[in-house]
């Protein structure tokens, strides 16, 4: 499943979402994502008006001279399951030669995975590498990368080598680019960061995976994919969903339905996801 590009501002900075994958979720995949409380999980995908779908949702930033991307999809290293970022880019005339600055939220395979084609070659030539340093530091130690799948850590030091002469580790204090910031959000993974947009009086929060469907949105303390540090996740889904319904921001998340742009609105004690259309507020 495919769509179109979707195009949007923050305030002077000219925002574009793009779809690196589409997948219509059924219950089987819900049955793996939630083992735990299954039925109650299965009741409230069943009460959805529509299907749901579980996307990869990659947005491009035009930020004065930089052209920025915020994570990078799957890429080719999964047969099974290509990522589409590149085809996506070329046909909305935004050439991946001509992406500046890549921003990675965590090391995830899924957000990493396009940054280098089958030959271990950058996709984007002409880009520096920003990365969170907690997740940098945390991913580099030798007892970590030796715990992991060895094919895992060979895509991983393919990724750093080919970046070696432009990868910047950040923290939060540093800005990426003037008005685009990281912020803590660890837990999914131990160094993973959620980015602050803010041009012009206007704010986006880009989520990343700190939560990963809309479903969670009235169970916070639950997630499908928070394998590392479950208790630190949900206390950051918790903080960064609360800050975001109370201060009515706009919220990107990486894995919500294709273009993952929207709001978390409050009714009564319950939340409810509501997508961007071009005339909301
Ligand atoms: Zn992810």
């Amino acid at each position: 499943m495919t769509s179109a590009p979707v195009r949007f501002r923050v305030g002077e900075f000219a925002c574009v979402s793009l779809p690196d994958t589409i997948e219509t979720l059924l219950e089987e995949h819900l049955q793996l994502m939630f083992p735990t409380d299954t039925d109650r999980w299965l009741a409230a995908f069943r009460a959805l008006p529509g299907s749901l779908t579980f996307c990869r949702n990659i947005l491009l930033v035009e930020a004065r001279a930089q052209r920025l991307l915020i994570d990078t999809g799957n890429g080719s290293a999964d047969p099974n399951d290509p990522g589409h970022l590149l085809e996506q880019l070329r046909a909305a005339n935004l050439p991946p030669e001509s992406i500046t600055t890549l921003v990675i939220t965590h090391y995830h395979p899924d957000h990493l995975g396009g940054l280098v084609d089958e030959s271990g070659r950058p996709s984007f030539p002409n880009a520096r590498l920003v990365v969170p340093s907690q997740e940098h530091a945390h991913w580099t130690q030798p007892d970590v990368l030796a715990g992991l799948d060895p094919a895992d850590a060979a895509a991983f030091h393919r990724m750093v080598a080919a970046h070696a002469d432009r990868l910047t580790p950040l923290d939060d204090t540093a800005a990426i680019a003037p008005g685009i910031h990281y912020l803590s959000a660890v837990g999914h993974s131990p160094g993973h960061r959620a980015v602050l947009l803010e041009s012009g009086g206007a704010r986006l929060l880009h989520l990343a995976d700190a939560i990963h469907t809309p479903l969670q949105l009235n169970a916070l303390d639950q997630a499908p994919f928070d394998w590392q540090h479950p208790a630190a996740a949900a206390a950051t889904r918790r903080a960064l969903v609360s800050q975001a319904a109370a201060e009515g921001l706009l919220v990107m998340a990486y894995h919500f339905p294709f273009p993952g742009v929207g709001y978390f609105r409050r009714h009564g004690d319950q939340l409810a996801w509501e997508p961007y259309t071009a005339s909301a507020p």
